[in-house]
């Protein structure tokens, strides 16, 4: 308890608290900007297991605001699950914790998120969103969702059951070119810090049941043009198809999009057909006659010049170079070929 000390003497938390928190799971969905700094905040608070989901790797663009990276993990274009476990080993070693390498879809959400007490957003587009809130509704889990962006950014506690979820809030994803991304908007460096601890103080307070403390509704602030706004949603409505209907859209859906554009980046993340597990030393074996290749634990890299591509072992593909979906699916066919 010694290292909580400080967290214990806080009578929000006290002793009780603290072993509810040491007795607790949690699965963070996605580890940029808004995941490292929630990641942070739950390992040093002692969370028993920490969960890490990222489909993405560390580059030197990402340092400005993704606080758990570092230059050698750019350079070395590190998975970002596995960089933050290793940076939270050094911080906390106390508790356990698990990366995974993978995109949250219909496809794994379920697995990812039924054994845990919480789940919390750190996702940087709404189609994972609604993919969680589907789960989570389904599976009764308490999650919080949180976005940011540019200087502003929103977050709400969502529990299945209890408060409206994302779905009573926003009844659709919004479409696709309709809302900023960071390639458009950009990010103030402090916009997801500040989201990001508030998101984590709701999830301890989800965690050792200090219910009458959440924030209710949707909380939305912008650090520079300063305002804090909380927009109550107390109660779910009441024609909401996720929540009321028990319709489950989203997690239903077949994975049937097998290339996305990358939020931010020249860069396009194209999907395997079907699930597999690639042999990477086998791979970088086959592509060194194609261009330059760098094999590391997690992923293969492949540059051909105007593009890299970095595949990953459960058959995904991140191409840098482009933005064009088709472009990306074309290389990938070419060159992985799964
Ligand atoms: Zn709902």
């Amino acid at each position: 308890m010694d290292r909580y000390a400080r967290q214990v003497v806080f009578p929000g938390v006290g002793e009780a608290g603290q072993r509810r928190l040491a007795e607790s799971r949690a699965t963070l969905v996605g580890c940029g900007a808004l995941g490292t700094v929630i990641a942070n905040v739950l390992a040093r608070s002692g969370v028993g297991f920490l969960r890490i989901v990222d489909r993405d790797y560390v580059e030197l663009t990402n340092l400005q605001r993704q606080v758990l990276f570092d230059e050698q993990d750019a350079r070395d274009g590190v998975p970002k699950a596995t960089a933050a476990v290793e940076q939270l080993q050094r911080v906390n070693s106390e508790i356990a914790y698990e990366a995974v390498v993978a995109d949250l879809g219909p496809d794994n959400a379920e697995r990812l998120l039924s054994d845990v007490d919480l789940v919390l957003d750190g996702a940087d587009n709404f189609e994972v969103r609604y993919v969680v809130n589907d789960a989570c509704v389904k599976l009764g889990k308490p999650w919080v969702y949180a976005a940011a962006i540019a200087s502003y950014g929103v977050l709400m506690p969502i529990i299945p059951g209890e408060t409206a979820c994302l779905r009573c809030a926003l009844a659709d994803p919004p479409p696709a070119g309709s809302v900023d991304t960071c390639d458009t908007a950009g990010v103030l460096g402090p916009t997801p810090g500040i989201i990001g601890n508030l998101a984590a103080a709701e999830g301890i307070k989800l965690l050792i049941g200090a219910r009458e403390q959440l924030s209710r509704g949707l909380t939305w602030i912008d650090c520079w043009y300063n305002s804090f706004n909380q927009t109550p949603i107390e109660l779910p409505a009441p024609d909401c198809p996720t929540c009321q209907r028990r319709r489950f859209d989203f997690l239903e859906r077949p994975v049937t999009s097998l290339g996305a554009t990358l939020c931010g980046r020249d860069a396009v993340q194209v999907r395997p057909p079907a699930a597999v597990e690639l042999d990477l030393g086998a791979l970088a074996g086959r592509l060194t006659t194609i261009g330059s290749v760098r094999q590391g634990p997690h992923l293969v890299r492949l540059t051909v010049p105007p593009h890299e591509l970095t595949i990953f072992r459960d058959g995904r593909a991140i191409v840098k170079g482009t933005s064009d979906v088709a472009v990306a699916r074309g290389l990938y066919a070419r060159y992985v070929g799964v």
